[in-house]
Formats: structure tokens, C-alpha cells, sequence
């Protein structure tokens, strides 16, 4: 399956390549939000549009908000896509503006059914933002954005369907590789502590229980009870190992793995990819590219299962 998931992803990269059959000189100027938007969309237009990020890599999304000067290249968009849910927490105001002033502004999650969502246990109406972690709901954003570069581009339409369709059949096969990975932990071995609760959809699509201290939003910082509550949690279970995220400091993670000695498994990619080309090794020596979608989650899912292999040490 490995083998299967490399040559896709190397076809997908190679289909990236600038063609020599386009013709048209102008492209679509599309503005996102996030480096995991940017990747989705660029896979659907690859060189028929020019993709922007507001965001670059390992920008914390929850607490980001544009400069004057950013807010210049909204108005040259001619799509501007954003994730939605909260995620750009600070940003809400500005969509809810743009989307008023006729502004081609749409959340890539828009079409996720409600039912499929994850709420928290504080919140019974915000949902869960962190859907990137599940695949299968990620295809859905696949399907809203290839049907909105269609609509405002088609001529293209096709273009950008096939590109769905390989990206779909990508997801379709990372989703069962990440299954395969995680079925290497026994059951109760299957504990995920980081930094924030963005990992629950990962929880539910490989079965992992999922602990994030911060809560869903890395806007409220972790509190004594979170973090006592923890550490007894790690010592009761022998918890091998917990783990960083690369966009969210990482002081409580390193306080919590002193107090409970457990190790910090090492750094995950949580809310933003690292820069294209990035390349990560896991200890099972794969090396992956952080800075795409599914090099990301391979990296990701190996990081985690090595981690959690190991035996707690007592303290
Ligand atoms: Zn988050």
C-alpha cells in the first residue's frame, strides 16, 4: 500500500508540472487562507490558477489576522477561499464583510454535512474545525471547490473535475494506508495527548482516544487543572508519550512530559503544513514532504505509532 500511496502522490506532483498545451494567459487569481487550503486548491487548478496564502507555514490559523497590506490582495481576488467553522477565529468579521460586499469569499467546509461534524463537550453549536484530519470529510472540500472553479471558469470545468477525481481517489487511498499504520498499536495503546484538541477527527476515522489540554482553540491558554488532570491521566495509563505541535507553543507539552516522565514523542503538524519541500524522516526512516496534505498526515500517523509503541518509564 506504501509503495501504491508514493506513486500517486509522484503522479499527482509531476501533474503539477506547468503544461505546454495552455493557452490562456489569464488565470484565476485565488486568495486563501491556510497552507492546507492552498495544497487542496492547488491540486484542482494546478497551473490554470494563481494560488496566494494569507498564512504562511506554521501559522497558528485560530489567532492570525491579516495586516492592512494583506487586505490590498483581497480586493484582486477573483476567488478567495477560506476554511470556516471558526477556524480563522479572528478573521469572521472580515468574511462576513467581504461575502457582504459581493466579494467571491466561500468556506471550503460549507458542504460538510452538519451530522458528520464533531462538537466539543463546552460547545453544542461551534463545531470542530480541525476536519482535515478525516480524509473522507476533507474529499468533500475537494468536491465544493472543484464545483466553484468550474462555475466561475468554464471553459476549465473538466480540467478541474479530473483533478478532483485523482485527488479523491489520493484521500481515498491515504485514508486506508493511516487505517493500516494505526492497526499497528494494540487498542489501549491507541492515546493521543498534544498541545490543543485538534486531533478528534483523527481520533474518530483511526480510533485513537484524543486528549488536547488547550481545548479546541489555542485562543485560551491551558489551566493548572487541565494540566494536573494530565499528568495523573499519563501515570494512571503509562502513557509512553505525548506530543508537540509545530503551530502552538510548546511550554505546557514540555511541563507536562517533566512532571508525569513521559517522553514528547516528537512534533506534529496540527493547524499549518511546513513550506513545500520540507522533507521530515520518521524513525522508521520514511522521509515525507510536511509540507503537502498527505506527506504531512503520513509523517503525522508514523510519528504517532513509533511513539506510542514505546513503554512508559516510571518515574
Ligand atoms: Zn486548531
Amino acid at each position: 500500500m506504501y509503495y501504491l500511496l508514493s506513486f500517486l502522490i509522484a503522479s499527482l506532483f509531476i501533474g503539477c508540472q506547468p503544461t505546454s498545451t495552455q493557452t490562456d494567459g489569464h488565470k484565476l487569481n485565488v486568495l486563501v487562507t491556510t497552507t492546507l487550503i492552498a495544497d487542496l486548491v492547488t491540486h484542482i487548478g494546478q497551473d490554470r490558477i494563481e494560488v496566494k496564502a494569507l498564512m504562511g507555514p506554521d501559522v497558528d490559523p485560530h489567532l492570525y489576522k491579516p495586516s492592512a497590506l494583506y487586505l490590498n490582495k483581497i480586493k484582486k481576488a477573483d476567488i478567495i477561499f477560506f476554511h470556516g467553522l471558526h477556524l480563522e477565529g479572528r478573521m469572521t468579521d472580515l468574511f462576513d464583510q467581504w461575502q457582504a460586499q459581493g466579494q467571491a469569499a466561500y468556506a471550503i467546509t460549507q458542504d460538510i454535512p452538519r451530522d458528520k461534524l464533531l462538537y466539543s463537550a463546552e460547545s453544542s453549536t461551534q463545531a470542530d474545525p480541525h476536519v482535515w484530519f478525516d480524509p473522507q470529510l476533507w474529499s468533500i472540500c475537494l468536491d465544493t471547490v472543484a464545483t466553484i472553479l468550474s462555475a466561475k471558469d468554464p471553459q476549465q470545468a473538466d480540467f478541474y473535475q479530473a483533478n478532483k477525481e485523482t485527488m479523491r481517489i489520493a484521500y481515498h487511498h491515504l485514508d486506508a494506508w493511516m487505517k493500516q499504520q494505526a492497526q499497528r498499536l494494540p487498542q489501549q495503546k491507541r492515546i493521543l495527548i498534544t498541545s490543543h484538541d485538534a486531533f478528534n477527527y483523527f481520533g474518530r476515522a483511526y480510533d485513537f482516544q484524543v486528549i488536547g489540554v488547550q481545548g479546541i482553540s489555542t485562543v485560551t491558554q491551558a489551566g493548572l487543572a487541565d494540566i494536573t488532570q494530565t499528568i495523573d491521566f499519563i501515570k494512571q495509563q503509562k502513557i509512553p508519550s505525548i506530543f508537540v505541535e509545530t503551530s502552538v507553543s510548546e511550554s505546557v507539552i514540555k511541563r507536562i512530559a517533566e512532571d508525569s516522565g513521559c517522553r514528547i514523542g516528537g512534533h506534529l503538524y496540527s493547524d499549518a503544513l511546513a513550506a513545500l519541500g520540507t522533507i521530515e524522516h520518521t524513525p522508521s526512516a520514511e522521509g515525507y514532504d510536511v509540507g503537502t496534505y498527505t506527506g504531512m498526515m503520513q509523517y503525522n500517523m508514523s510519528t504517532i505509532v513509533h511513539a506510542l509503541s514505546n513503554s512508559y518509564i516510571d518515574i
